[in-house]
């Protein structure tokens, strides 16, 4: 066990997100692994094939056979850059150190007021418990499957939309130099995911209607979108 070859690390990387997957697995029509939030959020696999369902028997029992070591952990000795030691972990076993063990994967929760600490990989589990319930938006273009649009009101505010992989915080914000909302200055709106545990790269940008007083915000997936865009 100590001589896995790189190659499996590869196998079980997801392809969407590039981040360490653990069965049972998700495959796209060409075969790529997908981890679970990705399989489970993104209409398509980064490749653009669907997702489909599994079990994938064979893949998911060899792997099974098999021991990785914690992706948030350093080198096999407690080493320089402070990290906690490294060991091989069985599939089961390292589920449940990222659940309940791992001490490198503290994640503060940034909804304001809130000194709630988080791992990675239960982040979301506490937003959509403590703060949901949470607006699930997908798409409705089935040819622009990697984007997402929702109508905003263009009020000052801050809230959180689930999309894709992500959670992403909104703030919507005017120059302090005009007091409240002034039809002529448009507004600041920035978004920032919050779900540590999202590997994916996306953009947002916006539109303001001025006669509806709606603000149209488009977010993009673009991770893997480089030769389709
Ligand atoms: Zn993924
Ligand atoms: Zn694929
Ligand atoms: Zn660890
Ligand atoms: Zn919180």
């Amino acid at each position: 066990m100590e001589y896995i070859c790189p190659q499996i690390e590869q196998l079980i990387s997801c392809y969407t997100c590039g981040s360490q997957s653990l069965p049972p697995f998700q495959l796209c029509e060409a075969a790529h692994v997908n981890c679970p939030p990705c399989a489970k959020y993104m209409a398509r696999c980064a490749c653009g094939d669907v997702i489909t369902d599994g079990p994938h028997v064979l893949l998911d029992w060899t792997v099974t056979a098999l021991k990785f070591r914690c992706k948030h952990c350093g080198a096999a000795d407690a080493g320089d850059d402070g990290r906690p030691a490294n060991r091989w972990y069985a599939v089961h076993e390292l589920h449940r150190h990222y659940r309940s063990e791992c001490t490198r994967n503290a994640y503060p929760c940034p909804w304001a007021g809130c000194d709630y600490v988080a791992r990675v990989e239960t982040a979301a589990d506490h937003y959509d418990a403590a703060h949901g319930p949470i607006d699930v938006l997908t798409p409705t273009d089935p040819d622009r499957w990697y984007e997402v649009q929702f109508a905003i009101s263009p009020m000052p505010a801050e809230f959180v939309k689930k999309i894709f992989n992500g959670y992403f915080m909104f703030t919507v914000k005017y120059p302090s130099s005009h007091r409240r909302r002034n039809r002529d200055s448009n507004p600041c709106i920035t978004m920032r995911n919050i779900n540590p545990a999202d590997q994916l790269q996306y953009t947002h940008d916006w539109e303001l209607y001025t006669n509806g007083n709606v603000i149209t915000v488009t977010v993009s997936m673009t991770t893997g979108l480089d030769d389709n865009s």
